[in-house]
């Protein structure tokens, strides 16, 4: 029996773990699917991209076969082990704009507004380079700038700035607007992930329980109240009673499918799996969001990328000897150092796009083997804000089987996101024009030459789309019928069950989605504490 049970061991469920054990009455358990996550290929920051072929980590999930794209299967990455999905990702530190909260809160969501959020991002925030206003610098989640392992990064910039974008040197300061390099959460070339951050921090305490390989299948409601969860570890059925709350924290894709596997979301959903229905709340795993993106790649005339060529896997060896023995060069760093957040059309208010830049020629999530033979570059095309919604729905009962993911990605009536990545694809054609790349830029690959007019990007854009691994939105919060949380996060209808993750977004935030999920995860640390006081 604990006080919090805590499902999931990712970038929210570990920063709570950490902010709940803080005071010793409480005793807190953590669940965790996947394992300790103790490896070199997590703390490494240049081996991030080995996680996309390796399952360790990853959940390798797959989207069903989606009509849109002529059936293709988008290739969905999520973290699994202590630390979740920070275990795996680029690091990227960015928060998103001040009229993200706002629209939050402007939905009837109180407390939700940038100045309520703004005190819980510095309060997480240890920055390491820039201090005002904006940062937090005692916070243990370490931020810290690009170090320029990669210069191209800053000549794309250049090239963008020339091409009539502003510079940005923190964007996640006054203005998002602008190109430049982003900030990490790296600290002194190593990943600072959640479990570094929060969890190892917290882990002598006597009151904190953490149970790794332990897969939740079910959360146990008895009388409209959550009192404790069912999980499977070594084929062996546990069960664990909770006297306080049940805090689901499994991200967006399995914290949707644990909620409809316990009896809560929509009837239809869940009678078509013969699971008894213990509450109807027609919103869980509905609202699915992701940023749709697409590659804009270059070969070059440099050879100072990476590539996979016979001389360039010689040359990332030694690149990696000198960080093993030194602790110096590339593998300190994330690819994609630089980018930027920039208009589609000077008609729109808030940037809605953004850019990461990467020093490879990247296509099919590095899966183009062909393309990273070549000297290149790609700069990465994202829709900030994106009108399409996707689901999550039940493959079967089996809670281990992998829910239905349908990312239905560009698919809104406007097609609003479609023109936005057209109009993206468009500028990044003008930046490789600017005379800061007249010695880099060999050919266009993605899309090529060929693909001039709009239709002709569009159908490129068909073929290749991706997505930057941000999925959110499938428990909203909000008050309306497809709401599934209210605004401090508990779960309509239910007593003792909150959902603390990325799915509670109503809408994606305007960058990547790391810092914006451990900053819900703080407040509603506070918020669980003040409730339960
Ligand atoms: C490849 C990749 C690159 C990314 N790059 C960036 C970036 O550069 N910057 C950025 O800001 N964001 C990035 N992101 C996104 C960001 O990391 C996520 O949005 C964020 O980590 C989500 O946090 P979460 O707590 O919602 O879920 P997660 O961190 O995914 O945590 C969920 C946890 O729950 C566990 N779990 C799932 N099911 C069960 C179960 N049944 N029982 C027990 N445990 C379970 C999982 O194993 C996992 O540990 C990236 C993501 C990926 C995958």
């Amino acid at each position: 029996m604990f006080d919090y049970i805590i499902i999931g061991g990712g970038s929210a469920g570990c920063v709570l773990a950490n902010r709940l054990s803080e005071d010793e009455r409480n005793r807190v358990c953590l669940l965790e699917a996947g394992g300790e996550a103790n490896s070199t290929f997590t703390k490494t920051p240049g081996m991030f991209s080995v996680h996309a072929f390796w399952k360790k980590y990853n959940w390798t999930f797959s989207s069903i076969k989606e009509e849109t794209y002529n059936y293709k299967q988008h290739y969905i990455p999520r973290g699994k082990g202590l630390g979740g999905s920070s275990l795996i990702n680029a690091m990227v530190y960015i928060r998103g704009h001040r009229s993200d909260y706002n629209a939050w809160a402007e939905q009837g969501n109180e407390g939700w507004g940038y100045d309520d959020v703004l005190p819980y991002f510095k309060k997480s925030e240890g920055n390491k380079h820039i201090q005002d206003d904006y940062h937090g610098k005692d916070g243990p989640l370490i931020v810290s700038n690009a170090e320029g392992q990669y210069p191209l990064a800053e000549v794309l910039a250049k090239a963008a700035i020339e091409a009539g974008e502003k510079p940005n040197g923190d964007f996640n300061g006054e203005s998002l607007e602008g190109v430049g390099q982003f900030q990490f959460t790296i600290n002194d070339g190593v990943r600072c992930g959640v479990k570094t951050a929060f969890l190892d921090p917290a882990r002598s305490r006597s009151n904190l329980t953490m149970i790794t390989e332990a897969r939740v299948s079910a959360i146990e409601i008895e009388d409209g109240r959550a009192v404790g969860v069912r999980y499977q570890r070594q084929g062996q059925t546990h069960s664990l009673g909770a006297e306080k709350e049940v805090l689901l924290s499994s991200g967006s894709i399995n914290s949707p499918q644990i909620l409809m596997l316990s009896g809560v979301g929509p009837e239809d959903e869940l009678s078509k799996h013969g699971i008894k229905i213990k509450h109807e709340l027609p919103g869980v795993g509905k609202n699915l969001q992701e940023h749709p993106d697409i590659c804009v790649g270059f070969t070059s005339k440099k050879r100072d990328g990476l590539t996979i060529k016979p001389a360039g896997l010689a040359k990332l060896a030694s690149k990696l000897y000198k960080y093993y023995v030194k602790k110096e060069g590339w593998f300190r760093a994330s690819a994609t150092e630089g980018g930027g957040f920039i208009k589609s059309t000077p008609e729109v208010d808030v940037p809605d796009i953004q850019l990461h830049f990467l020093p490879l020629l990247f296509d099919n999530h590095g899966r183009n083997l062909k393309a990273l033979s070549k000297d290149g570059f790609t700069i990465h095309v994202c829709a900030l804000r994106p009108e399409s919604r996707g689901e999550i729905t039940l493959e079967s009962d089996d809670p281990m089987a992998a829910p239905k993911i349908k990312l239905n990605l560009l698919t809104d009536e406007r097609r609003h996101d479609l023109k936005v990545l057209i109009n993206g694809v468009k500028k990044v054609r003008e930046y490789a024009n600017s005379p800061a790349l007249s010695d880099y830029v060999r050919d266009e690959i993605f899309p090529g030459s060929a693909a001039q007019t709009d239709e002709e990007i569009e159908q490129d854009i068909y073929e290749r789309l991706g997505h930057v691994y941000h999925p959110v939105g499938t428990c909203k919060m909000g008050s309306g019928d497809m709401a599934v949380v209210d605004d401090r996060l508990r779960v309509h209808g239910l007593k003792g069950l909150r959902v603390v993750d990325a799915s509670i977004m109503p809408t994606l935030n305007s960058g990547n989605t790391n810092a914006p999920t451990i900053m819900i995860a703080e407040k509603a640390a506070d918020m669980i504490l003040s409730d339960n006081a």
